[in-house]
């Protein structure tokens, strides 16, 4: 699938549910009501078929809101592991329930995790995400590398007044393990804008922070990759650290994403409030296919140059 402006589209994040049991406060306004929609398993199905297999989509990423929340999680992995256009199944989470279901999802095909970690204190974390323990998503990491779920990736928002002081520590805690850890700037969406101008750490600030105790090379990444990565070497301890700066430096001319919301829309672009909904190629029990076709062809012609930056809707709605 190529666009207008001749990027290739091969990666989808699903979002499975907008429920999720944490509520950062860059990602979900205080006032927000609580959401609860689960996306239709068959629909899902349908649907990832349909794209890996006549649309070229590739890599699949499920999210959410908190996708550990789905009920039946493992089978539908189990299906999406039957389609041969797909090349690889991730998810993104919040890892509080992770430790039970790792070696149920890596049985059940899943390739790997990634895990949003945004500081290893505990009255921190409960602040962060109102009210989230920190000894799950620790114990949801190590055992996500236990069961082979790797890379782990640990995401990172960096939160001026929050966890600035803290990047080095966690990249230290997570290289350690053998996860990734990534760094990323708190994005302006939806109604939080304010949180993105009050919190950004800009990276080259983050590289600076990290670069006082790590040895930083830039090593290659794969297309569609938003992160700038690095080698990063501390006393004796190797691995890699990526920078991921959509709000300094946005990536958009290396966008590779569409998005499918657990309301059945598909959007194009994060940081674009236009979006398409497939709920009348869907009757129930099958996909009008030649339908969905020009629904997709919609969708496609209106993912912009540029994210304009006018989402009035959370991540957790979107899919993160
Ligand atoms: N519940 C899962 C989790 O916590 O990872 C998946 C959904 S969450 C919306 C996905 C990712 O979006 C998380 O890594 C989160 O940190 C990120 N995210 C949400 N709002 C963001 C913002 N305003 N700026 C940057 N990242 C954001």
């Amino acid at each position: 699938m190529i666009d207008g402006c001749g990027r290739t589209i091969d990666h989808l994040r699903l979002s499975l549910t907008d429920y999720c049991n944490l509520a950062c406060r860059y990602c979900v306004p205080e006032d927000a009501p609580s959401p609860s929609q689960m996306i239709d398993t068959e629909f899902a199905f349908q649907v990832v078929r349909w794209l890996s297999r006549d649309h070229g989509i590739r890599n699949l990423r499920l999210t959410g809101g908190e996708p550990l929340l789905f009920p039946g999680l493992a089978p539908l992995i189990e299906r999406f592991g039957t389609l041969e256009s797909l090349h690889e199944i991730s998810l993104t989470t919040n890892a509080q329930a992770l430790a039970q279901h790792a070696l149920a999802l890596r049985a059940a095909g899943l390739s790997r995790v990634n895990v949003s970690l945004d500081t290893l204190d505990p009255q921190r974390f409960s602040y962060i995400t109102r009210g989230g323990r920190i000894d799950r998503t620790l114990a949801g990491i190590e055992a996500a590398v236990e069961a082979g779920l790797t890379p782990v990736k640990i995401n990172v928002v960096a939160q001026r007044g929050l966890n600035h002081d803290e990047l080095p520590d966690i990249a230290y805690w997570g290289l350690s393990r053998g996860c990734v850890v990534r760094f990323l700037e708190v994005m302006p969406i939806g109604p939080l804008t304010h949180v993105a101008d009050q919190h950004l750490v800009p990276a080259a600030e983050m590289l600076e922070r990290l670069g006082r105790h790590f040895e930083l090379s830039p090593i290659a990444t794969r297309p569609g990759q938003p992160a700038t990565d690095y080698a990063a070497t501390a006393a004796g301890l190797r691995g890699v650290i990526g920078i991921i700066a959509p709000t300094t430096k946005p990536f958009c001319d290396r966008c590779r994403r569409l998005r499918l919301t657990s309301r059945g829309e598909l959007v194009p672009c994060v940081h674009d409030r236009s979006s398409t909904c497939l709920a009348g190629a869907w009757d129930g029990q099958r996909l009008d296919v030649a339908l969905a076709d020009h629904l997709l062809a919609d969708a496609i012609a209106a993912k912009p140059e540029v994210g304009p930056r006018n989402q009035l809707i959370t991540m957790t709605a979107l899919g993160g």
